[in-house]
């Protein structure tokens, strides 16, 4: 099966999630189940101009070359959602030559190949994204991984846009990392990330999303949720909606 790709760019900064800061190739593959309202990635929904369509070890090769001429060790798999398709080959050949891959998903879709990866990052989407929840899909795959010999690191991050998005939030902590944390021995961890209200504003948005994030570690300071972690999306500081960057 071809791997349709939106863009493949860097090496830039990872600007969110557990390896926020870290040096990173990303892929961006074409196409995606859910249709959030607020999505940045919109372009990537379909096959354009400048897409293209990979056979698995052909992307491998490329990212290979990508990694060695830029002096980068990690690469990310995005979206639109890389579970619709399968990168078990490629993560093989990454992992054979050192390369470190983390993959994000939404998580409607849990692949086998998925529990290969480094770091795996569901970001369910919140109900101001309108799409359905992915809650008990994302369950049962972590409850199955903790039954085999696979330990990647797994990360729930939730962009937050309003209370309702918070709660939800709540509710994966303790449905979920809570859940796992009992029943398994993987690590999970809980991130909230600052959701970008406008995400076709030109120019510097840093003022907004560092209000927004002021107002999202006051409310987590005063929710229930024990050990999570609290970001702005770094890359919104730096190069506001700007994207390949
Ligand atoms: S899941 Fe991600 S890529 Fe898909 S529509 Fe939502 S924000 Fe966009």
């Amino acid at each position: 099966m071809l791997i349709p790709v939106a863009e493949i760019f860097g090496p830039t900064i990872q600007g969110e999630g557990p390896n926020v800061g870290l040096k990173t190739l990303f892929v961006r593959v074409v196409g995606c189940d859910f249709k959030c309202e607020w999505c940045d990635s919109k372009f990537a929904w379909k096959m354009d101009d400048n897409s293209e369509q990979y056979g698995d070890e052909r992307l491998a090769r490329r990212l290979l070359t990508m990694c060695q001429e830029t002096n980068t060790a990690h690469v990310i798999l995005t979206g639109g959602n890389p579970c619709l398709y399968d990168f078990g080959k490629v993560i093989d050949i990454l992992h054979n030559e050192g390369i470190g891959v983390d993959v994000e998903t939404q998580g409607s879709k849990t692949p086998y190949w998925l529990c290969k990866a480094d770091t795996i990052v569901f970001s369910p989407k919140a109900p101001s994204s309108k799409q359905p929840d992915v809650k008990d899909n994302i369950n049962e795959w972590i409850q199955t991984i903790g039954k085999t010999e696979f330990r990647p690191k797994i990360v729930i991050k939730i962009p937050v846009f309003d209370e309702e998005d918070f709660k939800f939030a709540e509710s994966y902590y303790e449905d979920v990392v809570m859940n796992a944390i009992w029943q398994t021995n993987l690590d999970v961890k809980m991130y909230l990330s600052v959701g970008n209200t406008n995400t076709t504003e030109k120019g510097s948005i840093a003022e907004r999303v560092l209000l927004d994030y002021e107002k999202l570690i006051e409310r987590t300071m005063e929710s229930g949720m024990k050990k999570v972690y609290v970001l702005p999306q770094m890359h919104t500081l730096v190069w506001g909606n700007k994207q390949g960057v």
